[in-house]
């Protein structure tokens, strides 16, 4: 029997704004599409929260066994300056500044994305489509949309009806938003646009001559609108209708409100269960974003050289900050907070190098099961990681209490509190187990030193073929002794 077949995961739906019993389409597997990044730009740190709510949800759906298929698509084409239909596409804009080939500034991007992701610990997703793959996927459902007389083409483009679809659908179901105040809150753009209507949203757009991001098309030369990529791609690969689907909460109007009426329209059904919103990084109190400069790149964290930083953390302590908020709810980065955040990481990280000095005996005064449930109780509760973690600093007063001797425990439940409590804070965390690599260096350090020490008792014995064959057998593995003033050192 699985593991989540006892397990009572609830979800919270912005669809419907309440927290549901999770119950995927088919048993014990879950498709999951998340909105990835447009690679027109490094990824800043609150990019990285959003992708980090979806790194821990994706690894506690493994942990409870679920066979998931994650999608995370790469955004390449189709993503307008300002998230509008009318201007220039952020790749293109910056192929045309910085003088390159507009796939020269996606392969850039997207490998500084994927190698902050590795150094931030992420589990790669299961498949991670780009929108330039899947141009033809786009253009059918465009013909499909079309067909069902949702869209119509003018001069080139062609454009989702929203009013048409409004008749008998509900635009504005996800956002909470009514398409007649929308209608009445937006300047007549009347001359300036081929729009029947503002809120209608491009599916193809005609490219003009001056556009570098060009495709044939049955509606002559141009690109895909933003929206449509993600309908492509996430129905491909998880069906018309599939489990969970997540991004930040700016994607939810205009984007996702589009994603769902781009599907309603062509297949008639909705085409997600369970829709995901992460809430947004703040830094002192702003949003960060790309375009302000009101941002914190992944790799200051690291390197420490940012104005908003006072010394450089591991990603590890980032990523322990991030998670001891709640997915939904905005965080504000200060140094102050990541300050704080560093110690209690260290705290944690201790304790469980203290596990292993606790000494069992016949029985235990702590109640283990009821810890342990408690853990997955804040887990299955929207995916609560403020409260996981609060349970595993209560788990590390366990570790002290019983350090000190003042409580005991039986050798099957340290065994129960040692996994536990590494398996939430390395698998479903994505906490990089830093101590283990340090003390495998560590070790590596100390075996070292005995040879020295027994090379240093072979030359006082003048025992010179064995100090030789010490220092000639290091050698040929790449560590080497230098013989100073000061005694013998080393290098690997
Ligand atoms: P983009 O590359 O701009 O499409 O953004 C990639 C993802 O990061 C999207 O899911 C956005 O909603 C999310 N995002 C953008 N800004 C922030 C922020 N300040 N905090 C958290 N997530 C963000
Ligand atoms: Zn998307």
């Amino acid at each position: 029997m699985h593991l989540y077949q006892n397990q009572l995961l609830k979800i919270y739906n912005s669809l419907s704004g309440e927290k549901e019993i999770f119950k995927p389409i088919n048993d014990g597997n879950v498709g999951m599409y998340v909105c990835g990044p447009t690679v027109y730009s490094n990824v800043h740190l609150g990019n990285v929260r959003t992708f980090m709510s979806f790194d821990v949800i994706f690894r506690y759906l493994l942990h409870l066994e679920y066979k998931v298929r994650y999608v995370r698509n790469i955004t390449d084409v189709g993503h307008i300056v300002d998230d509008i239909d009318e201007g220039e596409d952020k790749i293109a804009k910056k192929a045309r500044i910085e003088q390159l080939e507009p796939m020269e500034i996606v392969q850039r991007y997207t490998v500084d994305f994927h190698s902050i992701l590795d150094k931030y610990n992420f589990l790669p997703p299961s498949i991670e489509p780009t929108a330039t793959g899947h141009i033809i996927e786009q253009i059918q459902i465009v013909e499909q949309i079309i067909e069902k007389g949702f869209a119509y083409i003018t001069n080139g483009s062609v454009y989702f009806d929203v009013v048409k679809f409004n008749e008998n659908h509900n635009y504005g179901k996800l956002s909470g938003r009514n398409i007649e105040d929308m209608l009445a809150n937006t300047r007549d753009t009347e001359g300036q646009s081929d729009k029947k209507n503002p809120q209608d949203f491009a599916l193809w757009k005609k490219a003009e001559p001056e556009h570098i991001m060009r495709w044939p098309s049955p509606w002559g030369i141009g690109f895909p609108g933003w929206h449509l990529e993600c309908t492509a791609m996430s129905t491909k690969y998880l069906g018309e209708t599939f489990d969970i689907h997540g991004g930040g909460m700016d994607l939810k109007f205009p984007h996702h409100e589009c994603e769902i009426a781009q599907n309603e329209a062509c297949t008639g059904s909705s085409p997600v269960n369970y829709w995901m919103h992460a809430n947004m990084l703040t830094l002192n109190g702003k949003k960060m974003a790309k375009s302000t400069g009101n941002n914190i790149l992944p790799s200051d964290i690291f390197t420490g050289d940012s104005p908003f930083l006072s010394k450089a953390f591991s990603p590890n302590v980032a990523r322990f900050f991030m998670l001891q908020a709640h997915y939904r709810s905005v965080l504000d980065f200060s140094n102050d907070a990541i300050l704080a955040a560093e110690k209690g990481f260290e705290r944690l990280m201790d304790s469980l190098q203290n596990i292993d000095s606790i000494e069992p005996s016949s029985n235990s005064s702590i109640n283990i099961e009821n810890w342990k449930k408690s853990c997955y109780d804040a887990m299955n509760d929207d995916f609560n990681t403020p409260i996981l973690i609060a349970q595993l600093f209560e788990g590390i007063k366990f570790v002290n209490q019983l350090n000190d001797k003042r409580e005991t425990i039986t050798a099957l439940d340290l065994t129960l509190l040692k996994t536990t409590l590494e398996t939430f804070t390395f698998d479903v965390l994505g906490i990089k187990n830093e101590k283990s690599v340090n003390n495998n260096s560590e070790k590596l350090e100390g075996v070292v030193e005995m040879l020295i020490g027994m090379r240093n008792d072979a030359r006082a014995n003048k025992n010179w073929s064995l100090s030789d064959e010490i220092r000639d057998k290091l050698l040929a593995i790449g560590i080497q002794l230098k013989d100073g003033k000061e005694g013998t050192t080393f290098s690997i």
